[in-house]
């Protein structure tokens, strides 16, 4: 049982063919620079393959005849792929699980387009392009949002006219939705229980914690689009609504232009000039003082949230790093839970200094909270939910 699992950008094509059985990964690759000039495939394990690609329906051509391929693939006949699984950013309230795809289905997805104008035209584009060259494979969609969906009416609803929510959808969705799942069920394997209250801190270039509690999500830092909540990569997160007026005043910029300042020049890269973490932790070790400013604030806006979310559950029994900031970086998760002794974390600061990228606790044997790193696996929640749905 092989489950391929997709996530297509508008002009990317990222897939991994996962074994069912093992629930290992088999292969992996990147389709790139779709419907342009030297669009190429970088497959794992092999040299980049460049092959023309006007449409995802040729990437996923390409995709299929490297994973048949006698010297670098990995299948002798497409029949071994039972199902696709497409990675699909949002889906409004129009689904609250994971779906096998129709005809209905694309379109209700692409009714939501407007919510994520630059993810779910791209993610239907990867659907139809699996669909034209196999037709009789089942596929399915599974949402970044719908983890969230258990959200309570009084965390996702902003305070506006009722009417903008009734009419125009205008709530709190939540996003890394496969990776906070993922994690959440990870978490209650390693406490062996299931009723915890549980915070989830994915920190990647896109960033947002979730509180998690008996598997449930009850609130997330993300919103109607994944600008809200922590600072970020590129992203603002939380900034006073009425800064998107004054700035467009000042600058002399439209709405559009405002948000995209907001998405895409601001965060880390706003503060310090760079926007990967290692970079911006390599300036600060150098005595840039942006580059300190810019880790602090990131840092206090985590440890700012935890504290909300404890008092949201009413308490905390658990909580996770993940992702590449979460997983990889000791510093994050040093100024954050040498910060929590008062809610019972009792960190174990020597141990977070040597692990990296592998499930490690992070506390010390009797403390009363425990703190984890649990490297996500968002594919491997595709492929699961996809094999879930077609058996
Ligand atoms: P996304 O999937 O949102 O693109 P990732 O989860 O891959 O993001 O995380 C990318 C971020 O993780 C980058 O900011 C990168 O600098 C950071 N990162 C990766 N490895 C390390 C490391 N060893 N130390 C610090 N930051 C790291």
């Amino acid at each position: 049982m092989k489950i391929l699992v997709v996530n297509a950008g508008s002009s990317s094509l990222k897939y991994q063919l996962i074994d069912m059985t093992s629930e290992k990964m088999i292969a992996k690759g990147n389709c790139e620079r779709i419907g342009e000039s030297g669009s190429l495939l970088e497959h794992s394990g092999g040299d980049d393959i460049f092959a023309p690609m006007p449409t995802h329906t040729e990437a996923v051509k390409v995709v299929l005849d490297t994973l048949l391929d006698k010297k670098i693939g990995v299948i002798k006949s497409l029949k071994e792929i039972c199902a696709v699984g497409h990675r699909v950013v949002h889906s409004g309230e129009t689904f609250t699980e994971s779906v096998k795809i129709t005809p209905k289905v694309i379109d209700q997805i692409a009714e939501n387009n407007d919510m994520a104008p630059l993810h779910n035209p791209a993610n239907i584009l990867g659907i139809k392009a699996c669909l034209a060259v196999m037709p009789k494979t089942p596929m399915v969609a599974v949402f970044d949002t719908a983890f969230h969906s258990t959200m309570p009416q009084k965390a996702y609803m902003y305070a506006l006219p009722y009417e903008v929510y009734t009419q125009h959808k205008v709530r709190k969705y939540g996003f890394h939705g496969t990776s906070h799942m993922f994690v959440a069920s990870e978490a209650a394997k390693l406490m062996g229980r299931e009723d915890l209250k549980l915070v989830i801190c994915h920190l990647g270039n896109g960033a947002s914690i979730s509180a998690v509690n008996a598997g449930k999500c009850i609130d997330t830092t993300m919103g109607l689009t994944p600008l809200q909540g922590l600072m970020m990569g590129t992203r603002s997160g939380d900034v006073d609504p009425a800064v998107v007026e004054y700035l467009g005043n000042k600058l002399n910029m439209n709405v559009s232009e405002v948000t995209n300042y907001l998405n895409k020049k601001s965060g880390m890269l706003g503060i310090s000039g760079l926007n990967d973490f290692r970079d911006v932790c390599d300036a600060m070790d150098k005595g840039d003082e942006r580059a300190k400013l810019a880790i602090d604030m990131f840092c206090y806006r985590v440890i700012k949230y935890i504290g909300a979310y404890a008092a949201a559950m009413n308490g905390i029994d658990c909580i996770a790093f993940t992702a590449g900031i979460g997983e990889n970086t000791y510093r994050v998760r040093d100024f954050v839970l040498s910060g929590l002794s008062f809610l019972g974390v009792d960190f174990d600061r020597e141990k977070n200094y040597k692990v990296r990228r592998v499930v490690a606790e992070l506390t010390k044997p009797n403390s009363k909270v425990k703190a984890f790193i649990i490297p996500t696996n968002e594919e491997l929640v595709i492929a699961r939910e996809t094999n879930r749905l077609v058996k």
